[in-house]
């Protein structure tokens, strides 16, 4: 009988600083070809860190709280690494709620299709740095919540995705309803763990754009099921690189 052996799992101390604060992390890897999807707890544990620093330090409180989901009809951009993870999960759910959640998607779409906005949704790199802003705005006047919510709160909370961890404000929540970059107030971070997701591509693999939009994830991960392994340290590597000196273009939407 053959007998699956878990991989052999490598430790690996990392100190890097925030905002001059030094952080040390131990954290274990396979050493072996893995999906990039496993380094996707660190990247929420990372974030978890980054933020409840960024809250520590600043003067204002947060102003989101429990059973506000206004951020949740946000452009929401996720890396392909999550876009992968958050199909599973739909995929992993019992019947009827998977077929809830996928419906919801698809209304999500047929809503950003019936406004025109779906050809510009399905490549960013297609809207001008320039209107970032003002395409973002345009997608949250449309009212799509996003699918996981639900009595305006996250269904998939332990799971969800980067960039709504990242997403704190500390302005009057009555602005949260119609957003301007003038009105609202996000917490600065020190680092942004978002940005840095796409380097758990392979790099030769990767896809041409390094962000989609939440609602397309489904559609993305059914149409690209080739997902290239690394091994674990690789993954490591290219997450902390990234994070520590590549400067990724901001995405629009929550991200900006
Ligand atoms: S995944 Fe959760 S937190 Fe993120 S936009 Fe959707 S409902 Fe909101």
């Amino acid at each position: 009988m053959n007998q699956h052996k878990p991989d052999p799992l490598l430790s690996a101390n990392i100190e890097f600083s925030v905002d001059g604060r030094s952080v040390s992390l131990t954290v274990q890897v396979p050493a072996g070809p893995v999906s990039p999807q496993r380094l996707l707890p660190l990247a929420h544990a990372l974030t978890n860190t980054i933020v409840d620093m960024a809250v520590e330090a600043q003067d204002e409180p947060v102003s989101c709280a429990k059973g506000c989901g206004a951020c949740c009809r946000q452009l929401v951009p996720i890396s392909t690494v999550e876009a992968r993870a958050i199909h599973a999960l739909v995929q992993a759910m019992e019947e009827p709620r998977r077929s809830t959640l996928i419906a919801r998607f698809e209304d999500a779409c047929r809503r950003m299709e019936a406004a025109g906005l779906m050809d510009r949704l399905r490549d960013f790199s297609r809207v001008a740095r320039k209107d970032l802003v003002a395409f973002g705005l345009d997608y949250f006047g449309r009212g799509a919540p996003c699918p996981f919510l639900e009595d305006e709160s996250c269904s998939i909370h332990a799971d969800r995705p980067v960039v709504c961890r990242e997403f704190l404000v500390s302005s009057d929540p009555r602005h949260c309803a119609s957003p301007t970059p003038q009105t609202v107030r996000r917490i600065e971070l020190g680092a942004r763990v978002s940005r840095a997701l796409p380097a758990l591509e392979a790099p030769k693999s990767a896809p041409a754009m390094p962000w989609l939009p939440l609602i397309l994830a489904l559609e993305w991960a059914a149409a690209h099921p080739e997902e290239r392994e690394r091994p674990g340290p690789e993954l490591l590597q290219a997450l902390f690189g990234s994070l520590s000196g590549k400067d990724l273009p901001a995405p629009p939407g929550l991200g900006a």
